[in-house]
């Protein structure tokens, strides 16, 4: 586990399984159909329940580098942040489209005037985002976030695997390094 705090934020890294964590809003790696899938997905609509994905089903679509909030369900959460990041096809527009996912999720917890928040790595699993290249996106769309005055007091990146992990302890690290945390 890592942490850093940013103008006062605790900003957590930690290996987990994002259905587990106690916070304001468990931000879910959906897409733009909001129906539903494998990874992280499959894991949040299986442990909240079937309330959430008829929420899901009556917001109907939610575009690429954006997000939704829903109920929570039976998770230990008040929300769900569905995100919709992209599709990894290097054709140009995918930091801004998976930033604008982080940055989506970020407005809505001011919105909502959360406190925490949990990311999981955003695009990084089915949709073939490239570890190295994701991991500093999220991450400076987080800090720059925080620099700025916000509900939020905790925010947790819960990264399902060690090699995941490793990635975002990297990242940081060269953030902190070239002075952009
Ligand atoms: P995407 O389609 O956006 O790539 P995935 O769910 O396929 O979404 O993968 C995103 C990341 O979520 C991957 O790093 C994957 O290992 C991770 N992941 C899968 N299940 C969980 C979980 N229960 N909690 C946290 N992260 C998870």
């Amino acid at each position: 586990m890592t942490t850093h705090t940013v103008n006062g934020v605790t900003l957590l890294l930690k290996q987990g399984n994002i259905v587990n964590v106690q916070v304001d809003a468990i931000v879910n790696a959906a897409n733009a159909g909001l129906a539903g899938g494998g990874g992280v997905d499959g894991a949040i609509h299986r442990a909240a329940g079937p309330t959430v994905m008829q929420e899901c089903r009556q917001i109907g679509r939610c575009p690429t580098g954006s997000a939704v909030a829903t109920g929570a369900g039976n998770l230990p959460a008040r929300y769900i942040f569905h995100a919709v990041g992209p599709i990894y096809q290097n054709q140009g527009d995918e930091p801004q489209l998976l930033a604008g996912a982080y940055q989506a999720c970020l407005n809505l917890a001011e919105h909502h005037q959360i406190h925490s928040i949990a990311f999981p790595s955003i695009s990084t699993g089915a949709y073939g985002y490239p570890l190295h290249l994701a991991a500093p996106i999220a991450l400076q769309t987080v800090i720059t976030h925080l620099q700025r005055p916000t509900s939020l007091q905790q925010v947790h990146f819960i990264l399902f695997d060690q090699r995941t992990l490793q990635a975002y302890q990297k990242a940081l690290q060269q953030l902190l390094t070239n002075g952009h945390a």
